[in-house]
């Protein structure tokens, strides 16, 4: 399959310039652009691309729309099976989803389906005022941990089931990852994140802030004393890893997730904001995912010389391969093959350096990818002043530790079947809490999985 116009590229931010600012790196599409774009689509007879989307969003169907000017038609078919379209037009992994399946990328571009949902999301926060059909109320209420990707996917699918839904979460703000892990060059909080949290509230989801579930109310209080006759449980897996290496209980030395939750959530970058962040002057990253991408960038916009330290090599990044490319043009120096083996500090026990080893690739491991495998003698030192680990994280323990009958597996995750369902009946769970870190889009899937769930285990139950 081939199409004559070329993929219509999208404008950017120039890297020297908002290397300087917390703006948003893409500008997206306008109308002129995207109906271009979208006029590429070949509407297929079996479209790929909605095989390999985790939400099933129609896409050859918006994109018609979005290519004869349809926006509040567009924006209302991805409605039907998301919430998030201006979150997942910016952050999802399209290349291995959506687009990675799209038959024009075989002989040439895929078509743009992510640039395409983003433009559609952001013309319907700027214009647009869906009405989505919603099941008339049942009078039954469910209880969601967490508003992150997945508990805001179940609750708006139960909602618009007509159940009552009320999400707790432990922070001050919604959003999850969204709010407090990805910055605000790749997801604007406000004109982004606040206002598609703000259509699920529409839905007539109610989201009740600083509740840490476990702590301020246990989940049995919620079924036995508030009247819940289900749980779903969203709470991500916000526990950060370490390396367990020498050196690093020194000052300077940072989980990704804090420093990224200073920076994003509290706004350490903004000078209206009191929030303390310490950057020094040279900053190594530790580790080679999303997450890394996004401390790495930040470091270098709060203005230190920024460096990825990572294993592996380039081909196994586990990062999308747009934030490598970005973090690149922003000047960040990437050291692959190399593995922390100690951090070294000063008298007054603050970081001064990072010592390394090279490492070569050996055989493929459990994960496919080749494992790394030390070079002897091949140390070297790094200077520095902070260390950011940015190594992976696995669910907080609380929830299961306060609840009895929920099983964790043996990296915390708690156990669910594929419709959510835990080893306690009534209780469902989804997204990261279950498969440890993933992505957005995967935890919407789990969440909506969960709430067809909920709602066959609720019409099954007396009134
Ligand atoms: C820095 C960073 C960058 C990322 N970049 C990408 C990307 O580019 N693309 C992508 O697809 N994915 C990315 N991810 C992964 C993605 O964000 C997650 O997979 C996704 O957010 C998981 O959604 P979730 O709803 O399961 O959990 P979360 O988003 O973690 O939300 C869980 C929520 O539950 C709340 N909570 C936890 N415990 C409790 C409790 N006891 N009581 C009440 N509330 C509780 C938390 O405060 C949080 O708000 C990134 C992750 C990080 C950290
Ligand atoms: S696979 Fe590509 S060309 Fe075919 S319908 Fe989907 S987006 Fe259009």
């Amino acid at each position: 399959m081939s199409n004559k116009i070329p993929r219509v590229p999208v404008r950017e931010q120039d890297p020297r310039v908002r290397v300087t600012n917390f703006e948003e790196v893409c500008y997206g599409y306008n109308l002129e652009e995207a109906r271009l774009e979208a006029s590429r689509c070949l509407h297929c007879r079996k479209p790929r691309c909605v095989e390999h989307c985790p939400v099933s969003i129609q896409i050859p169907d918006f994109i018609r729309q979005v290519a004869e000017g349809n926006l509040e038609e567009a924006a209302s078919i991805i409605a039907e099976d998301s919430s998030l379209p201006s979150v997942c037009g910016r952050v999802c992994p399209q290349e291995s989803q959506c687009e990675g399946a799209c038959v024009l990328g075989v002989k040439g571009e895929p078509v743009a389906i992510g640039k395409l949902e983003r433009f559609v999301g952001d013309w319907n926060i700027a214009h647009g005022s869906l009405s989505v059909e919603k099941c008339p109320a049942n009078g039954k209420k469910v209880a969601v941990i967490g508003s992150g990707p997945a508990g805001l996917a179940c609750a708006s699918d139960l909602a618009k089931a007509g159940y009552q839904v009320k999400i707790f979460e432990a922070l001050h703000r919604p959003g999850g990852v969204l709010e407090y892990g990805i910055p605000e060059f790749r997801l604007p909080k406000e004109k982004v994140v606040a206002a598609e949290v703000e259509n699920v509230k529409r839905l007539g989801v109610e989201i009740e802030t600083d509740v840490i579930v476990g702590r301020t109310v246990t989940i049995d209080e919620l079924m036995d004393r508030e009247g819940y006759s289900a749980v779903f449980i969203g709470s991500g897996a916000g526990l950060p890893r370490f390396m367990n290496i020498p050196g690093e209980n020194l000052n300077g030395v940072v989980s990704a997730n804090e420093f990224l939750t200073r920076t994003n959530l509290m706004k350490a970058y903004d000078d209206r904001y009191d929030t303390p962040i310490y950057v020094g002057h040279k900053v190594v990253v530790v580790g080679g995912g999303n997450v890394a991408m996004d401390a790495v960038r930040t470091a270098a916009r709060l203005g230190a010389e920024a460096y990825i330290v990572y294993r592996r090599g380039e081909a196994e990044l586990p990062a999308r391969q747009e934030e490598v490319h970005h973090a690149k043009e922003e000047g960040i120096a990437f050291h692959m093959l190399t593995n922390p083996t100690e951090i070294l500090g000063s008298e007054a026990g603050w970081v001064r350096a990072i010592r390394c080893i090279r490492m070569e690739l050996g055989e493929p491991d459990a994960s496919g990818r080749r494992s790394p495998i030390p070079i002897p003698g091949s140390e070297f030192e790094l200077e520095c002043d902070v260390v950011i680990m940015a190594l992976g994280t696995s669910p907080n323990p609380l929830i299961a530790s306060t609840t009895a009958g929920l099983e964790t597996n043996r990296w915390g995750c708690l156990v669910a079947d594929d419709n959510g369902q835990t080893t306690r009946p009534g209780i469902f769970a989804g997204g990261d809490a279950v498969t440890g870190a993933a992505t957005v889009i995967l935890a919407m899937g789990a969440g909506r999985k969960a709430a067809q769930a909920i709602d066959r285990y609720l019409s099954d139950q007396p009134a």
